[in-house]
This record gives structure tokens, sequence and C-alpha cells, in this order.
């Protein structure tokens, strides 16, 4: 099976393939085999992306798929307030259809805009019946995505369990990361729970090989990378979500670590969190890579994330180019979730997982600097194509082989059944009061 994408700009984020004006890119079982100014492949399905950007497929490492369903609810919300209403107010209403059809349809919304690798950062609820329909949600969907199975919030209950029944489902995608689903491990932070239960979950996620993902924020009076790296629980292999407000020299603990971090810009700036931490991660020597979040509050792409840190970036110090957030969000991520052999570049020898971002809408045309149009004007309407592993899941802007109206018709039934039960207004004025403390 060959399929040639034809004539396209490529933008491939290799630096050994660097950017063609007008290029080929071929694709054999999957595999990306050749990219080219002109390739002849008389045998290949020819996918006509003539003068159209071809690029990696996005790579969001922090999405909480299970809140699909309260899309731009909380878009005034403040993180307390988010915290109160997600985990607080709706979440023990979830029965296991809730969190299937809100991740399915948070996957599925990921690949329609390009996202070929979506980390699904779990909490919506502990226990085999929940866990099983996430899971049962990221394999529909036919993308790329890392089931992070966490704790609940502020939840203290041992997860070993669950840790270990996921690991053994998953046991044949996950131990050589051949296959499209592979596992991850939400972790407690010190600030949640103790350091040797942090501890315990770091020692158990190395004897099973998995990589983990925790979230920090500081507001300075408090050291969370300082105390990981004094109990020793710092790792190559764990991707820090947000770290608003660390110090420099905790920065620098995750550099010599070797761990990630993963921004998520409007949520921080929008829920209080602080100023993105992206230019000083850079300058600590980190690869910042961008994240989702959550969707109540922000949009779900990541044309969007990049143009949000970005501002913020340029807002802070001027810093940071257009084509570094474009590596933030593809590569860079693609690293920081393990994948980077597979995914995040057009690169000889990686899985096909490849847009197809149009250049003749009136939004984005003309392109002529096309990494600062995609930057700067770039939207989820304008992804025309989605390869994921060589398979064509979007074609002519729409998904292929999904029944989008029933999936819908489910989500809404979803939401609004778990609003009857929480007791919470979809009108417009739910507004959620934390109590005072
Ligand atoms: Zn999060």
């Amino acid at each position: 099976m060959k399929s040639l994408i034809a004539g396209g700009i490529v933008i491939s984020m290799d630096p050994a393939v660097g950017d063609l004006p007008r290029g080929d890119v071929l694709i054999e079982e999957g595999v990306i085999t050749q990219v080219d100014e002109r390739i002849d492949a008389p045998d290949a399905e020819v996918i006509d992306a003539g003068g159209q950007i071809v690029m990696p497929g996005f790579v969001d490492n922090h999405r909480h798929s299970w809140q699909s369903a309260y899309r731009g609810v909380g878009a005034d919300w403040t993180f307390p307030e988010w915290a109160l209403a997600m985990h607080g107010t709706v979440k023990p209403h979830y029965t296991p259809e809730d969190v299937h059809v809100a991740t399915l349809l948070g996957r599925l919304e990921a690949l329609h805009s390009g996202i070929t690798t979506m980390l699904d950062w779990y909490h919506v609820a502990q226990g085999p019946e929940h866990e099983d329909a996430a899971i049962a949600a990221l394999r529909e969907a036919p993308g790329r995505s890392i089931f992070c199975l966490g704790a609940g919030w502020a939840d203290h209950r041992p997860v070993d369990d669950d840790i270990r029944r996921v690991h053994a489902a998953l046991a044949d995608t996950t131990a050589d990361r051949s296959g499209l689903l592979t596992m991850a491990w939400g972790l407690r932070g010190v600030e949640d729970t103790s350091v040797d239960i942090v501890a315990g979950e770091v020692m158990l996620a190395d004897e099973l090989g998995l990589r983990t993902s925790l979230h920090i924020v500081s507001d300075g009076t408090t050291r969370p990378v300082a105390e990981l790296h004094e109990h020793g629980l710092l790792r190559n292999t764990t991707t820090f979500v947000h770290a608003n407000g660390i110090g420099d020299d905790e920065l620098q603990m995750l550099a010599d670590a070797g761990s990630s971090i993963s921004i998520s810009p409007d949520v921080e700036l929008k829920m209080g969190f602080g100023a993105p931490m992206t230019g000083r991660a850079l300058a600590a020597g980190l690869r910042p890579t961008l994240s989702i979040d959550v969707v109540p509050s922000v949009a779900g792409d990541m044309f969007s994330a990049m143009r949000a840190a970005f501002a913020a970036q340029r807002g802070l110090d001027g810093g940071l180019r257009a084509r570094d957030l474009l590596a933030f969000a593809t590569i860079d991520a693609a690293r920081s979730c393990g994948l980077d052999a597979r995914t995040g570049s057009i690169t000889p020898g990686k899985d096909a997982d490849i847009i197809i971002v149009r250049t003749d809408d009136p939004t984005i045309f003309p392109v002529t600097d096309p990494v600062g149009s995609l930057v700067s004007a770039g939207h989820p309407g304008l992804v025309d194509t989605v390869l994921v592993a060589g398979r064509v899941v979007k074609r002519d802007g729409a998904l292929v082989g999904v029944g989008l109206p029933a999936l819908q018709s489910r989500l809404i039934a979803s939401r609004d059944r778990i609003a009857a039960a929480a007791g919470v207004r979809l009108d417009g004025t739910w507004r959620p009061q934390p109590p005072r403390t």
C-alpha cells in the first residue's frame, strides 16, 4: 500500500529534511519512506496537496477529554470555580457512558483539528468500568492516543491496582509502543498527597516502564520540584504540566533530569496560574511543549494554543519565533511522550502522521511565509486532510467513517443528564461559588 502526498508546501519540522516550497511525501505501509521535490511513484495512490501546506500532525500532551460535554461553559471561570464545577459538582454523576462519549468526541475533535497524537489525562473516576469506557473510546477514534491514568482530584486512595490492571490490558501496545494506543500514569504531586505516596508511584512507574505526567503550580511559597528532587523523584520520562511560578533553580533541576514541561497557555493566563513558562523554560535549556487542558474554558486546537503562548511571551519579553511554536506543538511534544522516533516530524522512517492545511481559504490567503501564516492565522477550519500512520482519517474537511450526528446526540443527552443530576443550569448563568476558606 503506497500513497503519495503530492505537490504541497512541505514544512517537515526535521532540520535534515527542511522545508520544500513544492514537495512530495511517499508513504509505504503507513511509514514515510521518502520526502523530495519530486518523487516518481506511478503505483501510489495520489493525495493531491497542490499548493497546500503539508506538515506533521500536532501533538497535544495533556487534555482532560472527559469534560468535552461542557465545552465553553466555563469560559469565565477562575481555577477554583473550574475545580468546584467540574470535579466537585458534575464529576460524581458521570457514568461509564458519559466518559465514553465525552472521550470519543474529545478525541475526534482533536483529530479534526489536526492533532494526530493526544494524551488523554484521565482523572474523572477511579474504577474499572469508567476507565475501560475511556480506553474503548480512545481505541475507537483512529488517532494515536495515550491513556494517562490518574488518580481523582484530591483523591488519596492508592491507584496501584488500577495502574497494574490497565497496564496488563494495554500490554500489547504499551510495552514496545507499537500500537496507536499506549499508556502513561498521571501522578499525584507533593501538593496533593504525601511524598511517600508519590515515591511509591514513581517506583512502580519505573518498574512498569511507564511515562508519567504531573500537574504543578507554585505561588512562590511552595517548591514542588525541589521537594521531588530532594527525594530523587525526578525522571526524564515525566512531563510537568503548567509549572507556573517555580524557581529558576527548579527549572534547572527539570532540565538536568531531562524532564519535560507542558504549557496550557490560555488556561494558565485565564485561570490565574501566572505567566506561561515558555521563555523561562527555554532559558533553562528545556524545550517547552503545548497542551489544551480543558475545553470548558478554552479552544481545543493547537493553533489557538500556539497563538496564546506566542502572544504571552512576546508580551513578557519579545521572545520566540513562529517556528518555535510549531516545534513545541509537534516534535518537542512528541519527544515528551517518548514517541519522537515514530511521530512529530515528516522524516523518512517515521509513521505518516501528517496534516494538509488549506492555503486558499480567505482567512489565510495569500500564504507567503507558510510558518508565519500557520502560527498567526491558522485555525482548525483549514485542516483539510489528516493521516495517522498513513491512514486517511479526515478528507476534504470531514472525518472519515464517523457518524457525528449520532455521537453528538449522545453527548447532548449526557450533558443534560449530568447537569440535571448535579442540579446545575445550562442557560449561561452557571457560576460556581467556592466556599470561602
Ligand atoms: Zn490538567
